[in-house]
C-alpha cells in the first residue's frame, strides 16, 4: 500500500520560507499534494477585487515555479473550499490537510466545515491541522485582564511584547516528497484573473514583483534604505520612505515573523538603536490590532463599532464619489493620492488618511462606500486593515481619530509634500506651478496660472466643495450622532 499523501492547503501564505503548514507535512516524510483552491463564492461581496486578483495571479505564478523547483505542481482547483478540499481529500486516500489559518469570518467557517467534514466518523476520515503564520501573535492569546478583545492600541501593544518575542521563522524545506499520482489541475490562465480589455495594470507591473523572492527582496531593500529614516520619513509621500510590504504581507509570500526578526537583526547588526525600528515594528503591529478587531468583531467590514454612527446624515451623491474615486475633486493632494492608487494599486498611509477624511467629512459620504473602493483598487486590500483603517478615520471604529478631527487638505499637503514633489508625480498638469500655491492652486495669482499653463476648471478642476463651509456641514451632522 503507497504511502498516503498529505494535502498542504496553500491560502493566505503564498510561501515556503517560515510556513508552519508545510513545514510539518514535510516533516512526517509523507508525500505532499500542494493545491490552491480559487473560492469565488464563500467571501460573498469580499471576494478578491480587480486589484488583488491581478496580485493573486502572479503571486500564484511564482509559487508554482518555487514548487517546481522541488519536483512539485500546485493544483490548482475552482470551488467551493468546503466541498473541493474534501472532495479532494477523499479521491486521492489523503491522511491529513494542513493549512495555515486565515482571519476572514467566511475562511474562519470554510475552516471548522473542512475539519468537520474530513475528521467526522466515514468513509474518509484525515487528519486537519491548522497552523499559525499570518500574524506575529494569535488574536486568542490577547485579552484583557478580564478576558475580552482590547479596543484601544497602546495596551494592545503592551500586551502583545508581554508575552515574548514572536516565534522565529522556520527555514524553507530542503527537499519535498511530491506526489506521483498525477492529478487535474485548473490551468492558471483560465481562471482570468489578469485584466485583459482594456489591460489597466501596466503601472503595477512597473510598480510590483509578487512572489516570495520580491518580498523578500523588498524587505531587504526597506532594510537598507529606509529603517533607520522611517520614524521621521514614514508620514512623506513624496520620498520612498515606508516598506511597501503591505501586499506581500496580506498573500502571505512573507511572514510578519520574518519582518520582525529580520528589522531587529539587521539593526542589532549594525548597532543601530535610533527609534525607527520600534516606529516601524509598532505599525506591523497596527495590522495585528485590525485582525485581532475582526475576530472578535466579524461585522466589521459592514457596521460601525459605535452603533450611534448608523444615525449619521450620510449623503448620496453619485457625481462627488465619482470624482474622488478618478481624482478629479480640485485638491490635489487628494487627487494624486487617488491616482497613485489607480496606477499603481497602493496609495502611502498618510495620503490614505487624507483622501478616506475627504470622502467621508468634506463630501460627507458614507465610508463603506471608500472601503469598497479601495477593495477593489488596493494590491494590499485586507477586510481586517481595510475596514479598521475606514472605521478609524470616520470615528466609528475602535482606538478612533475623534470625528471632530478634520484634516484640511490644504494643509495636510504642505505640511507633508512640502515641496508638491508627490503632487506633481500624480498631478502632472500642476507641475509647473510653484511650491506655495501647489496643495491649493485656486489661490494662485492669475499670472502664476498662466505662466503655468493651469486654467482652473479647464486643465485642472474647480475644487468640488468649499473646505470650510463642509467642514461646519460634517459638525453638524455629527451632532446628530451625539443625540
Ligand atoms: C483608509 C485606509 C485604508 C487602509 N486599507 C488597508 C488595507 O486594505 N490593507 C493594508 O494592509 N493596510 C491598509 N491600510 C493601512 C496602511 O495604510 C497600509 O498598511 C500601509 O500604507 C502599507 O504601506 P507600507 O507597507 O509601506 O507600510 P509600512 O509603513 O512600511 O508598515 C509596515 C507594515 O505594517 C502594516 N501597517 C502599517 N500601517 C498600518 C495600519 N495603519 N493599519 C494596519 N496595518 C498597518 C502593514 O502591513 C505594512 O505593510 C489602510 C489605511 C487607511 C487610512
Amino acid at each position: 500500500m503507497p504511502e498516503r499523501p498529505l494535502i498542504v492547503w496553500f491560502r493566505q501564505d503564498l510561501r515556503l520560507f517560515d510556513n508552519a503548514a508545510l513545514t510539518a507535512a514535510v516533516a512526517t516524510g509523507a508525500p505532499v499534494v500542494p493545491i490552491y483552491v480559487l473560492d469565488e463564492a464563500s467571501a460573498g461581496k469580499w471576494q478578491p477585487g480587480a486589484a488583488s486578483q491581478w496580485w493573486l495571479h502572479h503571486s500564484l505564478a511564482a509559487l508554482s515555479a518555487d514548487l517546481a523547483s522541488y519536483g512539485l505542481s500546485l493544483h490548482m482547483l475552482r470551488g467551493r473550499h468546503i466541498e473541493v478540499v474534501p472532495r479532494l481529500a477523499r479521491e486521492i486516500g489523503a491522511a491529513g490537510v494542513y493549512f495555515s489559518r486565515a482571519y476572514e469570518p467566511w475562511a474562519v467557517a470554510a475552516e471548522k466545515a473542512v475539519h468537520d467534514q474530513l475528521t467526522q466518523a466515514g468513509d474518509h476520515q484525515a487528519e486537519v491541522r491548522r497552523f499559525p503564520g499570518f500574524l506575529l501573535k494569535e488574536p486568542e492569546d490577547i485579552a484583557t485582564k478580564e478576558g475580552n478583545p482590547y479596543k484601544v492600541y497602546t495596551p494592545f501593544w503592551r500586551a502583545l511584547n508581554l508575552g515574548g518575542e514572536p516565534r522565529k521563522p522556520l527555514p524553507r524545506p530542503q527537499k519535498i516528497t511530491p506526489h506521483r499520482q498525477k492529478l487535474k489541475s485548473d490551468n492558471l490562465k483560465d481562471w482570468n484573473l489578469l485584466p485583459a480589455k482594456p489591460d489597466w495594470a501596466g503601472g503595477f507591473r512597473e510598480t510590483w514583483v509578487p512572489g516570495e523572492q520580491g518580498a523578500l527582496d523588498r524587505l531587504e531593500t526597506f532594510l537598507e534604505n529606509a529603517l533607520t529614516g522611517y520614524a521621521g520619513g514614514r508620514d512623506r509621500p513624496d520620498r520612498e520612505s515606508t516598506s511597501r510590504l503591505s501586499p506581500h504581507l496580506h498573500f502571505g509570500e512573507l511572514s510578519p515573523a520574518t519582518v520582525w526578526h529580520s528589522a531587529k537583526s539587521w539593526a542589532a547588526g549594525r548597532g543601530y538603536e535610533g527609534n525607527g525600528l520600534e516606529v516601524f515594528l509598532k505599525e506591523l503591529v497596527w495590522r495585528e490590532f485590525s485582525a485581532h478587531l475582526l475576530i472578535h468583531f466579524p461585522g466589521l467590514p459592514d457596521s460601525p463599532l459605535r452603533a450611534e454612527f448608523e444615525r449619521y446624515p450620510w449623503h448620496d451623491d453619485n457625481a462627488a464619489l465619482h470624482a474622488w474615486q478618478k481624482g478629479r475633486t480640485g485638491f490635489p493632494i487628494v487627487d494624486a493620492g487617488m491616482r497613485q492608487l489607480w496606477h499603481t494599486g497602493w496609495m502611502h498611509n498618510r495620503v490614505r488618511m487624507i483622501v478616506a477624511s475627504f470622502l467621508i467629512k468634506d463630501l460627507l459620504i458614507d465610508w463603506r462606500e471608500g472601503e469598497h473602493w479601495f477593495w477593489d483598487t488596493l494590491v494590499d486590500a485586507d477586510l481586517a486593515s481595510n475596514a479598521a483603517s475606514w472605521q478609524w478615520v470616520a470615528g466609528c471604529g475602535a482606538d478612533a481619530a475623534p470625528y471632530f478631527r478634520i484634516f484640511n487638505p490644504m494643509t495636510q499637503g504642505a505640511k507633508f509634500d512640502p515641496d508638491g514633489e508627490y503632487v506633481r508625480r500624480w498631478v502632472p498638469e500642476l507641475a509647473g506651478l510653484p511650491a506655495r500655491y501647489i496643495h491649493a492652486p485656486w489661490q494662485a495669482p492669475q499670472a502664476e496660472l498662466a505662466r503655468s499653463g493651469v486654467v482652473i476648471g479647464e486643465t485642472y478642476p474647480r475644487p468640488i466643495v468649499d473646505h470650510a463651509e463642509a467642514r461646519k456641514r460634517a459638525l453638524a451632522g455629527y451632532e446628530q450622532v451625539k443625540n
